[in-house]
């Protein structure tokens, strides 16, 4: 066969950068950036350009295992959904449906479809027990839009190309890729932005590879709350608020004003670390802007997300956003609009409160830091029916990826009656299960971007894409819609809430991988069909016209505030939802309390690597290279602590200790550790090269359970966490 390119675009990461991949006898040959992209504009990183690595991996999963004993042997699909079916049709005879729980990782937010073939299986057994990993870096923001706005898939996004003034904090979009809104090439919009007469500055406890292209100003992890609520006060105090939109378009401003009064630059200086000038200085950069025609956007991710008030600082950013005049204008922030409105669509998923702790389930995710609880039950009653005892874990490594004190979390998976996972490899969690389903690659199924850009707009540049995929799949791998499907006909439960839709899907599962598949349309049919309803061109005028993506119109804002699309029941913007308020009051003081006592002590934070994301590219040759990750400190700390670069120290929180060695780097706040999260292939039988390049897994100092998760929202406490460090002695000691 000759050598033939084809285009696509990396499902990685969200930045979705379009790529230029040679093909050669199936296998892929090369990748590169395409060049004429309409927004990733050659722009790729090395994650999507040394993809065939992981792709043509010796150690991928090709066929269905089964465990039998120690070890793993192949087996038919037909056999591995009727055992998987039957076993869980005895489970849930004997203990109900609750019994059965999923977990889904962010590799699993790449694929459009399948999540809604498995939100309806799970729907049709009746279980809400759906995991993953969004409360370890992202709920907060949705439980705040749902409070603020009226619906969790309300996700603004700052208008990074057009904005004079942007405040970053605890994100690096330049080796993250970005996340919850579309941004490649994000280091040089950045850059623009300067390049314009504005402003782009990042606060961060580490000087982030993305500051080059701004400002930086060093925060202390985990006091962001005390930097906002200042930041909003003095923009308050200083008459910065566009009272005509407030009164116009929001509710609560009063009681917003009032629950920051006590904020001041000075007292947040006390446990940020930011100088109270530098505050105000920002405030009035920030203020000049917003009353510009340019305007400004606070935004905000991971590092802020994962703190003990991920949901009170989102909420403090999206006031200032708001009351400032910047929401809904260009500029500032905007909401975008995709195939369908996915606030309205997924309204029913965004809050409810059905577990017995009171803890939340936000976007039909509960918390990841109760799995262990949730799987080990009551411990004086082993028959507690309450127990998960049947999991699918689907496209993740939780135990590498989740709060996972003291390696809990391993123990509570190895006590599973039934835990099947759906993957590329045979990962930690795989080597527990007792089924490993084989997964298609991002390169082997058709796709359109991220949910959140092609369905809620989340888009910086709008635009709209559609790739075929770019390699045959092996024969016997599957997508995950079709395992839920299959799943779905062999439990006997109907689908969709229609029995005829139900048997329709399920019998075109059947057909999909027999003699007369190819003759049936593809997943492709229902993108055409989406797009066309969308009044967009269908997916032949996409392959024929638009292969590098289709530009959509600007996003020109004022198409939110006083429309349909604030989803409240008053139609406004709630500045003071009572939930959000009561918590950042509750919490504020103590937590400020808490940061002056521990003031001298050692935080942890995590940290993103250009060539890994998250574990999905731990097991590449191509990228990784160094045997461990390493535990990040300034020169301060060295030398007070008497470590030098490469010793190991052992790091020790309430909920567990570890070594590693260090790297000591003028990049750290003082007092600051950052350990790389994610590593940790300490038993990574399926994966060879990852068992060779282990690392460390920083998670196992995360506390898990109620009091280390962010009541409103579920999120695990991953980063700011207390610690001590010390050399570690040879002994291990
Ligand atoms: S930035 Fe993200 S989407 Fe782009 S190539 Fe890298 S991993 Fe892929």
């Amino acid at each position: 066969m000759t050598l033939e390119t084809r285009l696509t675009f990396c499902r990685i990461c969200e930045a979705t950068c379009g790529l230029e991949v040679d093909v050669e006898n199936n296998r892929v040959a090369a990748i590169r950036p395409d060049p004429k992209h309409v927004v990733s504009k050659g722009y790729a990183c090395v994650k999507g350009t040394r993809w065939g690595d992981t792709q043509h991996s010796p150690d991928r999963v090709l066929h269905p295992l089964k465990r039998v004993g120690d070890r793993f042997v192949e087996i038919s699909w037909d056999q591995a959904i009727d055992e998987i079916a039957a076993k869980l049709r005895s489970l849930i005879d004997r203990y109900g449906p609750k019994v059965l729980a999923h977990f889904v990782g962010s590799a699993g937010g790449a694929i459009v479809l399948s999540p809604m073939v498995r939100v309806a299986l799970y729907q049709a057994i009746g279980t809400r027990r759906m995991y993953g990993t969004g409360t370890c870096d992202t709920m907060n923001k949705f439980r705040v839009n749902d409070e603020m706005y009226g619906a969790a898939m309300r996700l603004m996004y700052p208008d990074v190309d057009r904005t004079h003034f942007m405040l970053v904090l605890g994100a690096n979009p330049a080796v993250s890729g970005n996340t919850l809104y579309h941004l490649p090439r994000s280091q040089e919009r950045f850059a623009a932005i300067t390049k314009r007469g504005g402003r782009v500055v990042f606060l961060n406890p580490r000087r982030i590879e993305t500051a080059a292209s701004g400002e930086h100003v060093f925060i202390r992890p985990d006091t962001d709350v005390f930097f906002l609520a200042a930041f909003l006060n003095e923009t308050i105090q200083h008459g910065h608020v566009d009272r005509e939109r407030v009164e116009k378009y929001m509710v609560g401003f009063e009681r917003l004003a009032k629950s920051v009064e006590a904020w001041t630059p000075e007292r947040q200086e006390r446990v940020t670390g930011v100088p109270a000038a530098t505050l105000r200085e920002l405030v009035r950069a920030h203020s000049e802007a917003s009353s510009s025609a340019a305007g400004a956007a606070l935004s905000m991710a991971t590092g802020v997300n994962q703190g003990r008030s991920g949901s009170p600082c989102f909420w403090l950013l999206e006031s200032i956003n708001a009351v400032s005049g910047n929401l809904d204008r260009q500029g500032g922030t905007l909401l975008g609009s995709g195939l369908i409105d996915m606030g309205e669509a997924m309204k029913e998923l965004a809050l409810t409160y059905d577990r017995e702790d009171g803890l939340p389930t936000v976007s039909g995710i509960q918390p990841s830091g109760m799995l262990a609880d949730d799987i080990l039950g009551d411990p004086n009653r082993p028959d507690d029916p309450k127990r998960i005892r049947a999991m699918i874990v689907e496209a993740s490594n939780p135990l590498l990826a989740c709060s996972n004190p003291d390696g809990r979390l391993d123990r509570a998976f190895e006590s599973l009656e039934l835990l099947v996972t759906i993957d590329l490899f045979r990962n930690e969690v795989g080597s527990l299960a007792h089924y490993v389903l084989p997964a298609q690659t991002w390169m082997e199924r058709p796709e359109i971007p991220y949910a959140l850009q092609s369905f809620a707009g989340a888009c910086a540049t709008p635009y709209i894409t559609y790739a075929d995929p770019v390699l045959e799949a092996p024969p016997d791998v599957r997508p995950e819609w079709w395992i839920y499907l299959r799943l779905a006909d062999a439990l006997g439960v109907t689908l969709f809430g229609s029995r005829l839709t139900s048997a329709a899907a399920k019998l075109y599962a059947h057909l999909r991988y027999s003699a007369v598949g190819r003759f049936l349309p593809g997943p492709e049919k229902l993108f055409d069909g989406m797009f066309k309803k969308a009044r967009l061109p269908g997916i032949a005028e996409m392959r024929e016209k638009h292969p590098h993506g289709l530009l959509l119109p600007e996003n020109r804002g004022g198409n939110f505030l006083g429309t349909d699309r604030v989803l409240t029941p008053n139609k406004k913007v709630d500045l003071a939802p009572a939930p959000i308020v009561a918590a950042f009051e509750e919490t504020a003081e103590r937590f400020y309390a808490d940061e002056l006592a521990n003031r001298e002590r050692l935080k942890l934070i995590g940290m993103r690597q250009i060539k890994r994301m998250n574990t999905a590219s731990s097991n590449s040759a191509a990228l990784v290279r160094e045997s461990t990750n390493f535990a990040y400190l300034s020169p301060q700390d060295a030398a007070k602590i008497g470590v030098a670069n490469g010793e190991t120290v052992e790091v020790e929180s309430t909920h567990g200790r570890i070594r590693i060695p260090v790297r000591v780097s003028d990049e750290m706040m003082p007092r600051t550790v950052a350990i790389p999260q994610c590593w940790g292939h300490a038993k990574a039988e399926g994966l060879s090269h990852a068992a060779k390049h282990p690392g460390v897994n920083s998670n196992l100092l995360a506390g898990d359970g109620p009091e280390h998760i962010e009541a409103l929202s579920g999120m695990s406490h991953l980063s700011g966490i207390l610690i001590d460090v010390r050399r570690a002695t040879s002994s291990g000691a």
